[in-house]
């Protein structure tokens, strides 16, 4: 099991940067970062959105190939999957894909996570699915283009 920990976004910037608090949790959507730079680990994502960020973006989870980092608690509505049912009803993973780390580890280390999320808020299986299911947006790029599978979780 990959080391889970906290490092939350306070309410007050929450209200900010998602569309509330009702989440209907119905969804896992999965994500790369897309941000290949040396030390662009979970832990600086998670940095990233405690200290505000400035784009219009927020996410739940990120994972790299140490531990696993959690932003903001399942029932936000988080700006990630580019659609408004997908905000609305996912909780969304961004795999870190920093140069400096074990890329496949990450992979390995979300599905780790995944598979608890799935039991602790009782999603389907199915309902496991990349970013690109809501928008079409090519995300997550690696695992899209073959490099990688969340196959481990099953
Ligand atoms: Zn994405």
């Amino acid at each position: 099991m990959v080391t889970i920990r906290q490092k939350l976004v306070t309410a007050s910037q929450a209200v900010k940067i998602t569309n509330g608090k009702n989440n209907a949790k119905k969804y896992i959507v999965v994500h790369e970062t897309d941000n290949t730079n040396i030390g662009a680990d979970a832990d600086a994502h998670a940095r990233l959105q405690v200290n505000g960020n400035s784009r219009q973006a927020s996410w739940h989870w990120q994972v790299d190939d140490k531990e696993a980092v959690q932003s903001f608690e399942h029932y936000w509505e988080c700006w990630g999957a580019g659609t408004y049912i997908g905000n609305k009803q996912g909780i969304q993973v961004e795999i870190c894909v920093n140069s400096d780390g074990n890329y496949l580890k990450a992979v390995q280390n979300a599905a780790s996570l995944i598979a608890k999320i799935i039991k602790d808020e009782n999603i389907a299986l199915q309902n496991i699915v990349q970013h690109n299911y809501f928008s079409g947006k090519n995300c997550p790029r690696n695992i899209r283009a073959g490099k990688s599978t969340l196959d481990a979780i099953y």
